[in-house]
């Protein structure tokens, strides 16, 4: 798809469609004017007569309307401009974009100035357009063109790169199972990290060996498929600063191990490697933006089988950094994972982390599908994510991390466990099983078992995989 600023009136553009967007009870402005002045008044007299409604991200078509170039006008409602939600021109321009990618065609041009098109905003929305047109489901046609009614190139081009990194995600997260695996998932990495100007090195199972991974081992015993652990630096700053630390839980599927999950709680167990994902998708946008700034991916990949190699309930397990871990369910499998995967980041001496995981369940219970939880051992850092979140209208919400939660995960035969002992708080207990190998370095650990998959698709996105979280990374890393 090309991507391309316009100056050309909405009246006027050569396109198969334009979407323009309206605000509900506000007089017509703009794009929306001049379209309403070409047909002789006939958009607001739809509106009156509630052919066309501005409620929030309802979508109208006005047909081959005279006076205007293109054959589909589409209309997207904004709502009410009091009621206005950060994100509100990324969902409004995805919804346009999904909406006319339903039919194949040549042009189509993006009328912007109805929204609040700062910087940031405008290049967001280039990034949903590729979003909206990202499909895995629905049948969309990308189209030849895109033009954008503003003359800010280089927020187009931000926008494209943004999105591009979030459909990589999406792309890896939806592939089944039987494709990606630890190792096609480094390869995938070797060459984004080529493409896009970054280095990747790929630890094997030896070399985990040697490293004493003996948590992250455990989880991949029992697949065919070896685990690996994908290191990618990006070294764009001073030589002295130290590394922004991406670390990303990779299970690429996971059957629940010997604590077998359910047939149904199973089904989507292809997107339990999202958390390393987005860390890829995250530095190829970081790399392709040049961003003045050093940061270094850690992801953690293996599939939790089972076979007569299985780890165990019951077992201990000696992780990198010494602490014995006791097995209480395989199925709380990413924690371990990632255990050695943040103890291989403090290593590389990485200045500060966070995490990606769909870790639990039980986060979607307290949060719902839309929230990632945050939970930190530093209140500046969580302060930047949640400002950077805000910013791109991705949606994070924090949950205490009080020392009593650590009790909840002691063993009486090993230093933790990795389960918390009932199920109450159980993406705390989780967060707090991390926060046992990060040190001193300030971490924040995003929850995202809910809001990275979706059964169901919403006007701007289809469902499957969405890629949250690329947006929110990137802009912390600017
Ligand atoms: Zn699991």
């Amino acid at each position: 798809m090309k991507i391309e600023t316009t100056n050309t009136p909405a009246a006027d553009i050569d396109a198969s469609a334009i979407a323009i967007f309206i605000w509900k009870d506000e007089p017509l402005t703009g794009s929306a004017l001049d379209i309403d002045t070409a047909t002789e008044g006939a958009l607001c007299c739809l509106i009156k007569s509630g052919e066309v409604s501005a409620e929030s991200l309802a979508v109208s078509k006005m047909l081959a309307p005279v006076g205007v170039t293109a054959k589909v006008v589409l209309v997207v409602g904004l709502g009410a401009k009091a009621d206005q939600a950060p994100g509100l021109a990324g969902r409004a321009v995805g919804t346009a974009a999904k909406s006319l990618a339903a039919t194949a065609r040549d042009t189509v041009g993006f009328f912007l100035d109805s929204l609040d098109v700062t910087e940031a905003v405008a290049a967001t929305i280039v990034g949903v357009v590729g979003q909206g047109l990202y499909q895995c489901r629905e049948q969309l046609t990308p189209f030849k063109k895109a033009c954008f009614s503003t003359d800010d190139t280089a927020a187009v081009e931000r926008g494209k790169i943004l999105g591009d990194a979030q459909n990589l995600v999406r792309k890896l997260v939806n592939m089944p199972a039987s494709d990606l695996y630890p190792d096609s998932f480094a390869t995938e990495a070797v060459n984004v990290g080529a493409a896009s100007g970054f280095e990747v090195e790929v630890w094997d199972e030896q070399r985990l060996e040697q490293e004493r991974c003996g948590a992250f081992l455990a989880v991949g015993r029992a697949s065919a498929h070896p685990p690996r652990l994908v290191i990618m630096k990006y070294m764009g700053g001073q030589s002295d600063e130290k590394p922004l630390g991406l670390v990303g839980k990779g299970v690429t599927f996971d059957s629940g191990g010997l604590s077998i999950k359910t047939s149904e709680g199973m089904m989507a167990m292809k997107c339990d490697m999202a958390g390393a994902a987005t860390v890829l998708g995250t530095m190829q946008g970081i790399a392709k933006l040049k961003l003045p700034i050093n940061v270094i991916g850690f992801a953690g990949m293996a599939e939790n089988m089972i076979g007569g190699n299985s780890f165990r309930l019951g077992d201990v397990l000696t992780s990198r950094n010494g602490k014995t871990i006791e097995v209480h369910n395989t199925d709380a499998e990413g924690r371990l994972v990632l255990a050695d995967t943040l103890d291989v980041a403090v290593d590389h001496g990485v200045g500060r982390i966070i995490d990606l995981a769909t870790l639990t369940g039980a986060c979607l219970v307290a949060l719902g599908t839309d929230i990632a939880g945050l939970m930190t051992n530093n209140d500046q850092l969580a302060a930047d994510v949640k400002a950077a979140a805000a910013a791109c209208g991705e949606y994070v919400w924090e949950l205490p991390m009080h020392d009593y939660f650590s009790d909840q995960i002691k063993s009486s035969v090993a230093d933790i466990k990795n389960l918390g002992d009932s199920r109450w708080g159980g993406s705390i207990t989780a967060g707090k099983f991390l926060e046992e190998f990060v040190r001193e370095t300030p971490w924040v650990h995003l929850d995202i078992a809910g809001p990275s998959f979706s059964d169901k698709p919403k006007s701007w996105i289809d469902g499957g995989a969405s890629g949250c979280m690329v947006r929110t990374l990137v802009e912390y890393a600017e």
